[in-house]
C-alpha cells in the first residue's frame, strides 16, 4: 500500500521543489519505490530529475485530461527506486479546465488509485497557490508535509494553508494527516533563522521534524545538472540533511506499523 505525501505551501521558494526531489530520491536510496509526481505547471521537479517536459510525451496534466492512462506517463529517473510523472506548462490551464467538471476535487485522486500500490511512497510537489491543483493533491494524499522557510514572515499564509487543509480533512479526505512541518535554508550564522525555528516550533509542537535543513549551494546547483543533490555531490550538508529526513521519515513509519 503506497502512502502520498503532498509537499505543500502555497508560498513560492520555500523549498518545495527542493524537498520534493530530494526526499524523494532520498527514500529511493533507501530502496523504498518512490514516484515522485509533479504538479507544479512551472515543471522544476520533472527538470530537477533529469526530464525534459519538451521531450516526453506524456505528462500528468494528458493524465487529468484522460488523453492517457497514467501508467503510460511514468518515466525513469538516474535511481533505480524513483519514477516521476512529468508536468508540463499546460497544467496551469487544468486548475480553470477540472472547475466545471463534476468530482473536480478527485482527478488526481482518481488517476493515482490506480498505480500507487506499485509503490511504497508518492510525493506530489504542489504548485505555490491553494487553487484546484492543491485541492487535488490534498485530497489524493494520506498525509502533507509543509516546507517553511527560515526566513522573515515565515509564519505568513500558514494560517491560510492550515484552514485549507481542516476543510479539505472536514469534508473530501477526513483520514489527511499531518506529516510534518520542515524547516528549510536554516542559516546557523543568523540569529534570525534560530529566532524562527523557536517561532516554528512553539506553534506547531512535535509536528515538526527534527531534521532541519540548511542553506547550501549545492541544493542550489545540483537542479542545474537535472540530479538530486545525492547524486551530484554525496557529502554536501544538503545531501546529508535529506538523507536524514528520509529516515526519520522510515522510522515514523516503523513506529506507526508497530
Ligand atoms: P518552491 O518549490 O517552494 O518554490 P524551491 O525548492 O524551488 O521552492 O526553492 C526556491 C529556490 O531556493 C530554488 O532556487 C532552490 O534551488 C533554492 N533552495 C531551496 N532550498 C535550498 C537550500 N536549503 N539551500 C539553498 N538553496 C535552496
Ligand atoms: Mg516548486
Amino acid at each position: 500500500m503506497g502512502k502520498v505525501i503532498a509537499i505543500t505551501n502555497q508560498k513560492g521558494g520555500v523549498g518545495k521543489t527542493t524537498t520534493a526531489v530530494n526526499l524523494a530520491a532520498s527514500v529511493a536510496v533507501a530502496e523504498r519505490k518512490v514516484l515522485l509526481v509533479d504538479f507544479d505547471p512551472q515543471s522544476n521537479s520533472t527538470s530537477g530529475v533529469g526530464v525534459d517536459k519538451e521531450v516526453v510525451e506524456n505528462n500528468i496534466y494528458r493524465v487529468l485530461a484522460g488523453d492517457v492512462d497514467i501508467e503510460h506517463a511514468i518515466y525513469d529517473t538516474s535511481l533505480d527506486f524513483l519514477k516521476i510523472i512529468p508536468s508540463s506548462r499546460e497544467l496551469a490551464g487544468a486548475e480553470i479546465e477540472l472547475v466545471s467538471q463534476i468530482g473536480r476535487e478527485f482527478f488526481l485522486k482518481n488517476a493515482l488509485s490506480k498505480i500507487k500500490d506499485e509503490f511504497d511512497y508518492v510525493f506530489i510537489d504542489c504548485p505555490p497557490s491553494l487553487g484546484l491543483l492543491t485541492v487535488n493533491a490534498l485530497c489524493a494524499a494520506d498525509s502533507v508535509i509543509i516546507p517553511i522557510q527560515c526566513e522573515y514572515f515565515a509564519l505568513e499564509g500558514v494560517s491560510d494553508l492550515m484552514r485549507t487543509i481542516d476543510l479539505i480533512k472536514s469534508s473530501v479526505n477526513p483520514s489527511l494527516e499531518i506529516e510534518g512541518v520542515l524547516l528549510t535554508m536554516f542559516d546557523d550564522r543568523t540569529n534570525l533563522s534560530k529566532q524562527v525555528v523557536e517561532e516554528i516550533k512553539s506553534f506547531f509542537k512535535e509536528k515538526v521534524f527534527e531534521t532541519i535543513i540548511p542553506r547550501n549551494v549545492r541544493l542550489g546547483e545540483a537542479p542545474s545538472f537535472g540530479l538530486p543533490v545525492l547524486l551530484y555531490e554525496v557529502k554536501s550538508k544538503g545531501a546529508q540533511s535529506y538523507l536524514k529526513l528520509a529516515k526519520e521519515l522510515l522510522e515514523y513509519e516503523k513506529k506507526s506499523v508497530r
